[in-house]
């Protein structure tokens, strides 16, 4: 290993040992490791053919993977080989691992399970690509400056990807706008032709996915947009330099920027183009693949299993149906039954307003023969609702591919419904929900399409890698069956009652808090204590998340603090960390209240360092690395009914921390699993929260009744934290008193109470640990591989090698 590292740095990176910085050491690492991981990616991707075996092709705009390095060394069981070879060149394992910049191809929770399912993927050997695009700059980098957030480009292919291997020769050509010519077939029946106007180039990138112990490797092939003329000569030669350059800009655009919104539709025509440049440049991809093994397209749906993660790919339903028709003269019946046969289709929202839909005109204009078709698919879908239904108009309306509403748009939710076999939520309340709500009718039209796959974690990263130091207790307790079997730590619950066993895992929870407290420090300047109460709330800015609520409580709690210094108050550091969409003012007005609060409290000498709280800038799947292994509680405190799943709240409560939720997405799960004794339920629950929202509820009722809301809000309003500009918050604590659309001070008295029985039972720590045990123990089921296994056995139906 030492020698192939410095092979790599020396003939791949012509660096000598003396030049090279830790940087250059990662791309030699990563090149080294990577080169034993090519062998057994192609025999894999090769024998799935020759098997004939199903494959899985996740279909997503977002990947959310961060680093490989660390994760690739360890699912290959070949960290302490190159810990050592590193060792040896007198290089720190640790500094080269940090060194990888992430990959941030994705804004939250949707991208992170895209990455997570791919590691189960390929951990449980099931062939699968993913598909997506391959993103010049990822999310924004996130800086904070005078307390506001501030976007800065993100920059991760800037020294070079070395997991990547680039396909020129795999490329496919994208159709925009033109027209669509009715030619006369064989037999008779019309024939379409689109000839689109402009053509675009989708490159692949594809880069191997490594499973758990290296048994099986996927590809993830992400798509680049090149123009197919890369410069125009002759306005070149007539002196029009940049002129000859536009054309090829404006194809390359297409790949540049990965939408900073996980939560709003961007009604921006090159949102659409995103979407359908690599749903297409996927299509034709595995449809050439198809062919080429198996000849004909009938046999597409047992060979090819496409998932869609949410709408974003919803455009495949109609670009399959033209590919089937169009290029390959499949009778309509017969390429309608191929179609929803081989899709599926992930919900990931129940919010109306995120449902994507597109302009007829928009899609008239960019996609002609695919508004075509959805036309037919929706004429075929309607006659069938009326034929069953008659005379029902509403029913029609509501379940039409077509909004009426609003000015002509096509419902993207709806067209994913149809052309698909199996429609999933992402928890148990989700689905439910959807069934109930946004998808009313259309599950009483097709009962039984709609089911349940709860999301899961890859536990290799949220666990093993993260925070080697429990896995390693674990290991020591129980063996080391939970690394290949989850559900094994249940053999951890007898041990919560074990002194011993009880003080090693708080040793274990007390390093991983110093070294947060070392990153705290070196990030913001604050210094905190590790034998604090860390409590954690680390996600996207969101209003339905509610970090307003917490912040509420932060100050509330921070009045009664200074009302009774004397009393015994159990030290607590607030740690918040989240990105907000840079369009989104309100949520970037919470990250500056949350500073404003930090520098108020943190230099209040009465307080005695009884209250911190600090924001950690720019979170991303590494810094979540970090803090999540350090979190005493987690924060899962959504509006009831809002969030899908969620995704955090699993991490946080499989490496140990309480969780104070809400019963809303996974929480209810978690609640299920962990058992009511070992997490603190608060709040409304989703019918309560939609019973208020119809008595057109006002915050005002709940601030008049709890004096302790009214003067953290009184406090917030008059400037008490942000005294260079008193009216700062005056429209939002406006708002709270007025619609309060997330029920935040509904909710705030039951948060309030919660917060004491937290800090109640921290301080017995016994019984904290004991609890936080169970909690590690009881968390085996939200492995994504059981996600994984379900969708395979009851959406894919591909077997399940293990
Ligand atoms: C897990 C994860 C998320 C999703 O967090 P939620 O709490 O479920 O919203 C978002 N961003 C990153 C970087 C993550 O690792």
């Amino acid at each position: 290993m030492r020698d192939a590292i410095l092979r790599k740095l020396t003939y791949d990176l012509g660096k000598s040992r003396a030049a090279a910085v830790d940087r250059d050491w990662f791309m030699a690492t990563a090149l080294a490791v990577r080169d034993r991981v090519v062998e057994p990616w192609l025999n894999d991707m090769r024998s799935a053919y020759t098997t004939g075996q199903k494959q899985v092709y996740y279909f997503s705009l977002e990947f959310l993977i961060g680093r490989l390095l660390r994760e690739n060394m360890s699912n290959f069981g070949m960290v302490e080989e190159v810990r050592a070879a590193l060792s040896e060149l007198g290089v720190d394992v640790a500094k080269v691992i940090d060194s990888e910049p992430d990959a941030a191809l994705g804004n939250g929770g949707l991208g992170r399970l895209a990455a997570c399912f791919m590691e189960s993927l390929a951990s449980l050997s099931i062939p699968a690509f993913g598909y997506g695009i391959r993103y010049d700059h990822g999310l924004f980098k996130q800086i904070i400056r005078h307390g506001w957030q501030e976007e800065f480009p993100e920059d991760w292919l800037q020294f070079g990807n070395p997991w990547e291997f680039a396909r020129p020769e795999i490329a496919h050509s994208i159709g925009f706008g033109g027209t669509v010519e009715e030619l006369d077939g064989e037999d008779g029946t019309p024939r379409h032709v689109w000839k689109p106007a402009d053509l675009v180039l989708a490159v692949a990138y594809d880069t191997p996915i490594l499973g758990w112990r290296g048994k099986h490797v996927n590809t993830l092939r992400l798509w680049s947009a090149r123009a197919p003329d890369p410069l125009r000569i002759d306005a070149f030669n007539r002196g029009d330099h940049i002129g000859a350059l536009s054309e090829r800009m404006r194809a390359e655009a297409i790949s540049r920027l990965l939408y900073p919104s996980d939560d709003s539709p961007e009604g921006l025509e090159l949102r659409l183009k995103q979407e359908f440049f690599f749903s297409s440049a996927a299509l034709q991809d595995l449809i050439r693949r198809h062919v080429r093994v198996y000849g004909g397209l009938e046999s597409l749906p047992d060979k090819v299993a496409i998932q869609l993660n949410d709408t974003h790919p919803a455009i495949v339903v109609a670009e399959l149906m033209r590919i089937l028709l169009d290029d390959h003269a499949m009778p309509w019946a017969e390429a309608w039954r191929v179609t929803q046969g081989t899709i599926s289709y992930t919900n990931h929202t129940l919010l109306p307003e995120a449902l994507e839909t597109w302009p007829v005109p928009l899609m008239e204009r960019l996609l002609p023969r695919h508004m075509q078709i959805i036309y037919i698919i929706n004429a075929a879908h309607l006659e069938a609702v009326s034929t069953a239904h008659p005379g029902n108009f509403d029913l029609l309306g509501a379940v039409s591919l077509i909004d009426e509403s609003h000015g002509r748009r096509v419902r993207m939710g709806n067209l994913a419904f149809v052309g698909s076999h199996k429609v999933n939520g992402v928890s148990a309340l989700h689905s439910d929900l959807l069934k109930k709500t946004v998808f009313r009718d259309m599950n009483t039209l097709f009962p039984g399409r709609i089911t349940n796959k709860t999301n899961g974690i890859a536990f290799r990263r949220w666990l093993q890698q993260c925070n080697p130091g429990l896995t390693a207790l674990v290991r020591d307790s129980i063996g080391p069956e939970f690394l290949d079997r989850p559900d094994a730590l249940t053999a951890l619950r007898p041990l919560a009652a074990d002194g011993g066993f009880r003080s090693s895992f708080a040793q274990v929870k007390r390093a991983n808090k110093e070294a947060l407290a070392a990153l705290i420090r070196r990030e913001t300047g604050i210094r905190v204590d590790p034998a604090a109460l860390f409590d954690v709330h680390i996600k996207r800015i969101h209003e339905y998340k509610r970090q307003l609520l917490n912040l509420l409580e932060t100050v509330a709690l921070y009045n009664e603090i200074r009302a009774q210094p004397q009393k015994d108050w159990q030290p607590r550091v607030k740690i918040f960390s989240g990105k907000a969409a840079a369009s989104y003012h309100r949520a970037k007005l919470i990250i500056k209240l949350a500073h404003d609060i930090a520098r108020t409290v943190n230099r209040d000498p009465t307080q005695r360092d009884l209250l911190k709280v600090v924001f950690l800038p720019n979170y991303n799947v590494s810094l979540a690395e970090v803090i999540i292994p350090a979190a005493d509680l987690s924060e899962q405190i959504s509006t009831a009914g809002m969030e899908a799943s969620g995704t955090g709240n699993m991490k946080l409560a499989l490496n140990g921390a309480m969780t104070i939720g809400t019963m809303d997405g996974a929480n209810v799960e978690i609640h299920e699993h962990v058992g009511a004794e070992n997490i603190f339920i608060f709040g409304l629950t989703t019918e309560e929260v939609a019973a208020r929202r119809l008595d057109g509820w006002r915050g005002q009722y709940s601030i008049d009744a709890s004096p302790r809301l009214a003067q953290a809000l009184e406090s917030i309003a008059s400037g008490v934290f942000s005294a260079e500009d008193p009216h700062r918050y005056g429209e939002l604590v406006h708002m709270l008193r007025e619609h309060d659309h997330f029920l935040v001070t509904a909710d705030f008295a039951s948060y309030f109470d919660a917060q004491r029985q937290v800090e109640s039972r921290w301080s017995k720590p016994d019984e904290w640990q004991q609890s936080a045990i169970l909690n590690t123990a009881n968390m085996g089921w939200f492995s994504s591989d059981r996600t994984i296994t379900e969708y395979a056995q009851e959406i894919w139906r591909v077997p399940v090698p293990g």
